[in-house]
């Protein structure tokens, strides 16, 4: 076999938009011995039949940021590379036909505010003036993105290989990759049809074919192909080619200028499934047969808004497939299953506004091993075990296409392939009225029904049916006691002989307590942003348990094992099915626990932040002294088996004092009031503990070494610029979701990370960063005064500097 190329560093599968856009920036970054392989031709797999339409806001700043970077890479590619890319910055208009959707597109317009895009509200006149074509008798009001536009995908795709052999990288089209060589654990090179290349690391830029690409290396890409169709018409009169793209979400579909006529397509509720039983051999620059009986349903829908489309002729309805994921969102970053596997894929029909960027991300990520900044909303290890059968994926993706221009609503929950992950007391908490939420396939009690009332949550932009439920489970726990199953924690164990060095390098606060110890504390990254916020216990001399979020799984899983430093001999176990977790807690939690066990909760026996192995109805239950609702409380992890006979013994106990049920938006609720920060939104990669007001949780007065302390000791020194405060709105009638636009002193500083309704001190609770360029003290906060633009109003708001609800400590910690 011929040896085709001895020495890439990098290997990219696939030439499409987000391949070239990769090879584009390596490329750039001096990295010219990428090898970019394409078996068909450049862009014959998707990326040709897009309808090119370019969009940038997204619900979160960074991956708006990123469709940004590509519109100005589109901006200016032409003029570096002499290749045409069709680029068009006409603007986007968006449309919304009832007030809900009104609503929505003006907290829309409101988080594009909070990012730095300039989005418009108009009238439907105004609306109708940059678009004379359509009827807008049931327009309630637009808003235009003047710096949306639109491209030629092919172009574009095109332009980028340009630039990217301009700088070295070599690209081969009609080359096939058969397999991925690895060899004990390591990326050596791929075998092509036509010989083998070496190469260091992989990326796998295969649009639809990425998930039976990797699965060919034990990686999981949790995405399948859907059928996505749009109708090209022949020139109409009035269309003129500054057209804005136009988005009609109330009528499921979307609009661009193309050649004097009209691209039509949109999102039918009952998207089909493409490649169920496997790709065809050879599918490039092919389309699917148009299917004409299933676009009826969005005709029908466009013929109201545009009426010439019933006269103007038609040139071709496209049905091309794509690669869309459960969630709606792309895929990147590094494989948690293979070292050097990089996944670039799953674009959910919106590649080409978001290739530009993505290549950019992925390009950093494969040189740096971490992204240019947080895209967790697209990390691809978000995933989990959920999202490893593809039927459940199918499932769940359909629905996430059939919602892509429904209502966002708050809250919203997914309804397919669910139940999935159950706690072993699922059916007992849906018997006493739990109305269950899901993240990564499991069942989560968010709220409880009262008798005769459905656990059901009915979606609005006001306060929404469960509030008065959550208000009494929130007040049950701060005057009471409350039961929480958070049996969805992930939960791992680090055993070995150097786990306590490998836990002091990766922890950011002292874990090497004496066995039985607790320890609450992040880690960082090496620009001492937090990548994990966890609980820490010590087991034994050589064992340690460890406690994360649910939706966190797999990344914190990926995080502590590949900074285990090399040599050490520790070994990280996921044990999250092994343990169901019952969060005791509330002012009574120890008058409840203490009478279903012999062993003592008392103070002296068992103080704050540590942990022991009590007997409650039979079972072994590791109970931990911790909160993070901020009451007296206990953990109590339990062997899956033995959860049933503990709950019944605590709700049996639990009469006699006034035991509750409490779900996850009463945790919500409880925490946002104590100040407790909630990882990916509050605090995350781009966040330090000293941003975010916690180095109290960091052993920087030690002298103990750890992964990002220089990053955070420069800080302290230099001072920061963002810090992260606690905002209150008074008027009952304001709802905070997030996102919301912080103005001081009547200049846009920063938007809400999280937001809710603190239902003790009766006020609308807001967290963001507050930033300036020339740093950000106490003197800068205290000395301004505050706004919170909501829905595109203005609402005061006070800042907050100490914890808005704090019961004396002691009474937690006693
Ligand atoms: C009808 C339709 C309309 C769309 N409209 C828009 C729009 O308006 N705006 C927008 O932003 N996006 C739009 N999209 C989405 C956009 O087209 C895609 O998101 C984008 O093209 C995906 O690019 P990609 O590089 O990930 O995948 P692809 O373009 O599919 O590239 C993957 C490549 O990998 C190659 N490959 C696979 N396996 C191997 C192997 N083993 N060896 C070598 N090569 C391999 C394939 O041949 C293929 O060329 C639309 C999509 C469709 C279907």
């Amino acid at each position: 076999m011929t040896e085709l190329l001895s020495d890439a560093k990098i290997v990219i599968i696939g030439g499409g938009i987000v391949g070239a856009s990769t090879a584009y920036h390596l490329g750039k970054m001096g990295y010219s011995d990428t090898v970019l392989i394409e078996r068909g031709k450049l862009t014959s797999g998707t990326t040709f039949h897009a309808a090119g339409l370019v969009g940038q806001l997204r619900s979160n700043a960074n991956i708006t940021q990123l469709l940004g970077y590509s519109v100005d890479l589109y901006k200016t590619l032409e003029a570096e590379t002499g290749q045409a890319t069709g680029w068009k910055m006409n603007g986007g208009l968006r449309l919304a036909c009832n007030q809900e959707r009104w609503t929505e597109v003006k907290r829309q317009a409101t988080t594009a505010h909070s990012f730095g895009l300039d989005m418009q509200l108009l009238t439907p006149k105004e609306a109708q003036d940059l678009w004379p074509m359509m009827n807008v008798d049931d327009v309630v009001g637009a808003a235009f993105l003047p710096t949306d536009g639109q491209a030629n995908p092919s172009d574009i795709t095109l332009s980028l290989a340009k630039g990217a052999r301009m700088k070295g990288v070599t690209i081969m089209e009609d080359t096939e990759v058969l397999e991925v060589l690895v060899e004990d654990g390591k990326i050596t090179g791929v075998l092509t049809n036509k010989g083998r290349i070496a190469c260091e690391k992989v990326v796998n830029c295969c649009g639809q074919w990425a998930r039976q690409e990797a699965k060919k290396v034990g990686v999981n890409v949790p995405l399948v192909s859907v059928e996505h169709q749009y109708m090209i018409t022949e020139k109409i009169e009035g269309i003129t080619s500054d057209l804005p793209t136009l988005r009609d979400p109330d009528r499921l579909t979307y609009y661009k200028e193309d050649v004097g006529g009209l691209v039509m397509g949109g999102y039918e509720p009952n998207g089909i499934p493409w490649a169920v039983k496997g790709f065809p051999e050879k599918f490039h620059f092919s389309l699917l047969d148009s299917n004409w009986d299933h676009f009826e349903q969005l005709m029908e829908l466009a013929l109201g808004r545009v009426p010439a489309l019933e006269t103007a002729g038609v040139r071709e309805l496209i049905n091309g497939p794509e690669s869309f994921t459960p969630d709606g969102n792309f895929i990147l970053g590094e494989a948690p299953e293979l070292k050097n596997y990089f996944v670039g894929a799953g674009f959910n029909a919106f590649g080409i506004a978001a290739g530009g960027g993505a290549g950019m991300a992925l390009a950093e990520w494969v040189v740096n091993g971490e992204p240019p900044y947080d895209l967790w909303p697209a990390d691809i290890r978000r995933f989990g075990q959920a999202h490893f059968d593809t039927d459940w994926v199918r499932k769940r993706t359909l629905e996430a296409y059939g919602k892509h221009y429904t209502m966002a609503w708050p809250f919203e929950e997914h309804k397919t392939g669910r139940p999935n992950r159950r706690s072993p007391l699922y059916e007992r908490l849906k018997e006493q009225g739990a109305c269950f939420g899901e993240k990564l396939g499991w069942e989560r009690p968010n709220w409880f029904a009262k008798k005769g009332q459905e656990p059901k949550d009915i979606y609005s932009f006001e306060r929404q049916n469960w509030f008065n439920n959550v208000g009494e489970e929130h007040k049950a726990t701060r005057e009471a006691v409350t039961v929480f199953d958070q049996s969805s924690f992930a939960k791992f164990k680090l055993i070995g002989p150097d786990a306590e060095k490998a836990l002091s390098w990766i922890c950011a606060n002292d874990v090497s307590k004496k066995t039985g110890s607790l320890t609450y504390t992040q880690m960082l990254n090496d620009r001492g942003g937090v990548e994990c916020d966890l609980t820490v216990v010590r087991l034994a001399k050589d064992a340690f348990y460890i406690v994360t979020g649910t939706g966190y799984a797999t990344h914190d899983f990926d995080w502590i094992k590949r900074n285990i430093p090399e040599g050490l001999n520790a070994h990280l176990v996921d044990v999250t099915s092994g343990f169901a977790v019952l969060s005791v807690m509330g002012p009574d939690a120890r008058k409840l626990l203490q009478k279903i066990t012999e062993d003592k909760l008392d103070n002296d026996n068992f103080p704050f932040g540590s942990i022991r192995t009590i007997g409650i109805a039979g079972a072994p239950v590791t109970a931990l002294r911790v909160t993070y609702v901020g009451e007296l409380g206990w953990e109590l992890h339990i062997p899956t088996e033995f959860a049933a006979s503990v709950f019944e013994a605590l709700s049996k106990a639990g009469e006699e004092v006034g035991l509750r049920n409490a779900g996850y938006r009463a945790i919500e609720s409880l925490r946002l009031e104590k100040g407790y920060r909630a990882w990916a939104s509050d605090i995350g990669p781009d966040h330090t503990p000293i941003e975010a007001g916690m180095s109290w949780a960091c052993k920087l007065k030690s002298d103990i070494a750890f992964k990002g302390r220089s990053a955070l000791e420069t800080q302290i020194k230099n001072g920061v610029k963002k810090r992260l405060c606690c905002f209150t709105v008074d008027d009952p009638n304001v709802v905070l979701l997030g996102r919301e636009t912080i103005y001081r002193n009547g200049q846009r500083v920063g938007w809400l990370t999280s937001a809710g309704y603190g239902f003790t001190i009766e006020k609308n609770i807001g967290y963001g960063y507050v930033r300036c360029r020339d740093g950000v003290d106490m003197a800068y906060l205290k000395s301004g005064s505050y706004q919170l633009e909501v829905g595109t109003e203005l609402f005061d708001c006070a800042i907050q500097f100490k914890a808005l609800y704090d019961p004396e400590m002691q009474k937690i910690k006693q």
